[in-house]
């Protein structure tokens, strides 16, 4: 009633962190309507949009002092400018401060821009430093244009960098967020103090580091080691820690189907394996059995290396349920992984007259019913495929195990959509993850889960032999493809990202695919990217796996899962662009078949320290946990290279990879919190990880 009568008056009732975007100046039905984009509905959420990061503009770095992948903030006068039509359309700019030059480069760009970057005026320009074939370079940086050197002015503070949506900027969620913050002052929860955690309070650290003054220590708070952001941090990887363990306590309080013949089952599979399982799938074997025997659901993670046989623990396991009368389905990411997990499988399970069915978008109608009617009848059955299998035509009667391939692919969402799949008794869970973790790391990202891990790989590989080249050397590469064709092998050349954006990206394979279709005209080229439908980059992989095509030309795509035995030969451009578990995975593509495998390193010199660090990595080991855990200690503390990992599991602000030494103590507070401080426990999901449901409501 009051409310409304104040709204007769024209006054608005007071804001509160449960308002509406709406309702805050500035923020019509259209920016609200945007913002949702980003899950931003009532002012609390804008309170905990957090900057990723910040930039640094408060001096002008001298172009001579610019090193490669330094973000700088720059300012010079045009000495040059011109359009470059050779390859890409391509506007170059060319500034002058005096102690150096450097080159911008603009792919898209307007008429008017080029006007205004006119010889003889002043730029001041932001973005990431690249090492260019003429020297130092810039790719699409932010700038402004004026007449003198004076109108171009450093910035006061550091800016933070908000996660953005289409027709929002930097400037509108500004805005927003100072109202909030002003807002926030009189809301009592955001003063509830947190038992274990360390001072600033909350509000204290949402201010400084929305807001950072000017006398805020800079180098800490670029580097995410203020002590606002370190209770930030602190905070939200407690609430996750929270809403995982209440996750697993509900998932393991269901009762499952107990399968106390695992054991055996799984013996019968290993006899009839074409090969003798290594002592690490005997181990992890017996590990899944155990908790197959239960009455309580399985959840385990299981990891290991590309290539180290993670299948054959799939596959058992999906045997032992069918041998106990009940259903198993697998799910694998890709119609194309989930083909060739049914193939080998149905291979393996054919002495013992055992037929999986298979589901998939593209499994014809009469078969799908087919499939789909026997999924229904309480009869057992293995069902392999992709997603389809967890959606809602598909019925099953007995469900008791699902298999996960390729986790990272998979949100936590998906894994709940199992449970409405089950009925009364909850399915055991194996997930096959493919990308090896340092074990502090797969505590944070899998807490809810128990893990086992395949520490060797099968015997008679031969390792891929690595090399890394310099672009200089191109032709030699050029040749050895083509040598290596003739020969019957198949090789892969991958590229990689220019910016981060899947377009740049594709076109980047586009032209690269084209300069290789003219430079090897007597090879058969394919090319598979982003962009391309499902069903076509299904076409393109397939005409590869069956040798159509001898060579490759892909973006990081194909980096889950594919098997090419033929393929021996990967080419890496611009290497030294990506992580290092990145290009592990990328290289686990080859050195699948029997022949000795090669992967070339293709980067532009001059070499950062970091890249260096990282090539040389890649040349002396292909054991993937070395890899991970050098990657871990390669990240400088200001590196975003967690961002994957930190997309799937939706942390705002914490990195799981940086901030992994805060984990142990974090799992002690949150075991004290959930016997002690229920309430609280609650309200800190609530405020970090959004609905308690997520995680809750299994
Ligand atoms: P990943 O762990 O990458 O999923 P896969 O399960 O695809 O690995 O196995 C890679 C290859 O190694 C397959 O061809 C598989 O048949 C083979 N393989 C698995 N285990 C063994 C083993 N113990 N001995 C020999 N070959 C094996
Ligand atoms: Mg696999």
């Amino acid at each position: 009633m009051a409310e409304r009568r104040a709204a007769r008056g024209g006054v608005r009732p007071p804001l509160t962190l449960d308002t509406e975007i709406t309702y805050l100046k500035g923020a019509g039905p259209a920016v609200a309507q945007r913002l949702r984009a980003l899950d931003l509905r009532v002012a609390r959420d804008l309170l905990f949009h957090l900057p990723q990061r910040y930039e640094d503009r408060r001096a002008h770095v001298p172009l001579a002092r610019l090193r490669p992948d330094q973000d700088a903030l720059v300012r010079g006068r045009i000495a040059a400018a011109d359009v470059r039509f050779g390859g890409r359309r391509t506007l170059r700019v060319v500034i002058d401060d005096g102690t150096g030059g450097l080159l911008l480069r603009f792919f898209h760009f307007n008429e008017a821009q080029k006007q205004g970057l006119a010889v003889g005026r002043w730029v001041q320009a932001y973005g990431t430093v690249r090492a260019g074939t003429a020297g130092p370079e810039m790719v699409h940086p932010q700038y402004r244009v004026a007449d003198a050197a004076e109108d171009l002015q450093p910035d006061a503070h550091l800016a933070p960098v908000y996660p953005l949506t289409a027709g929002i900027t930097q400037q509108r969620l500004r805005g927003l967020i100072d109202q909030v913050l002003q807002i926030a002052a009189s809301d009592a929860e955001l003063h509830t103090g947190l038992p274990g955690l360390a001072a600033p309070d909350t509000l204290a650290a949402l201010h400084l580091i929305h807001h950072p003054r000017t006398d805020a220590d800079a180098a800490a708070l670029l580097e995410h080691r203020h002590g606002a952001q370190q209770r930030l941090i602190r905070e939200e990887l407690l609430a996750h820690q929270l809403g995982m363990r209440i996750l697993r306590g509900r998932l393991k309080s269901k009762p499952a189907a107990a399968l106390p013949g695992a054991a055996q089952a799984m013996d019968e599979l290993i006899e009839a394996l074409p090969f003798a399982p290594t002592g690490a799938q005997r181990r992890v074997l017996a590990e899944v059995a155990r908790d197959l025997a239960g009455a309580r659901p399985m959840l385990r993670l299981v990891q290991g290396d590309v290539g180290s046989g993670k299948t054959v623990i799939a596959a058992a396991a999906l045997l032992a349920a069918y041998r106990a009368g009940h259903q198993a389905a697998m799910v694998a990411p890709t119609e194309l992984l989930a083909e060739q997990h049914f193939r080998t499988i149905t291979a393996w399970c054919a002495p013992l007259d055992i037929t999986p069915l298979f589901l998939a978008n593209r499994v014809k109608k009469a078969e799908r019913e087919r499939v789909l009617a026997a999924l229904a009848a309480p009869q057992p059955a293995i069902a392999i495929g992709t997603h389809a299998l967890l959606q809602d035509p598909v019925v099953y009667a007995r469900l008791a195990l699902a298999v996960v391939d390729e986790q990272h692919r998979f949100g936590v969402q998906q894994r709940l959509a199992l449970r409405d799949k089950a009925g009364r008794l909850a399915p055991h869970q194996l997930i096959m993850s493919a990308t090896p973790i340092p074990r502090t790391l797969a505590q944070t990202l899998y807490a809810d889960l128990d893990v086992s891990v395949i520490d060797e790989l099968p015997p008679g590989r031969t390792p891929v032999v690595t090399v890394a080249l310099s672009n200089a050397r191109r032709d030699e590469v050029l040749a050895r493809i083509k040598a290596a064709c003739g020969g019957g092998r198949q090789v892969y050349w991958v590229c990689t990202l220019i910016e981060e954006s899947e377009e740049l990206d594709a076109e980047a394979a586009e032209a690269t695919a084209a300069r290789l279709r003219a430079e090897l005209p007597e090879l058969r080229i394919g090319l598979v990217h982003g962009r391309l439908k499902a069903d076509e980059k299904d076409a393109q992989m397939r005409a590869f796996k069956d040798g159509l095509t001898q060579v490759l030309v892909a973006t990081t795509v194909i980096e889950v899962g594919v098997d090419v035995p033929n393929a021996s030969i990967m080419i890496i451009e611009n290497a030294e662009r990506l992580g290092l578990s990145q290009l592990h995975q990328l290289r686990g593509r080859v050195g699948r078949g029997s022949r000795e495998s090669q992967c070339v390193l293709l980067y532009q010199p001059p070499l950062g320290d970091l890249a260096r660090a990282r090539l040389e990595t890649l040349r002396s080991t292909t054991d993937g946990f070395a890899i991970a855990q050098r990657d871990l200690e390669l990240r400088g503390p200001g590196e975003l290279l967690g961002r994957r990992q930190t997309g799937d599991i939706g942390m705002k602000l914490a990195d799981p990879v940086r901030d992994a030494a805060l984990i142990p103590g974090l799992q002690k507070l949150a075991d004290d919190w959930l016997a002690r401080e229920p309430a609280l426990a609650q309200l800190l999901i609530r405020r970090w990880v959004g609905d308690p449901e997520r995680y809750a409501q299994v």
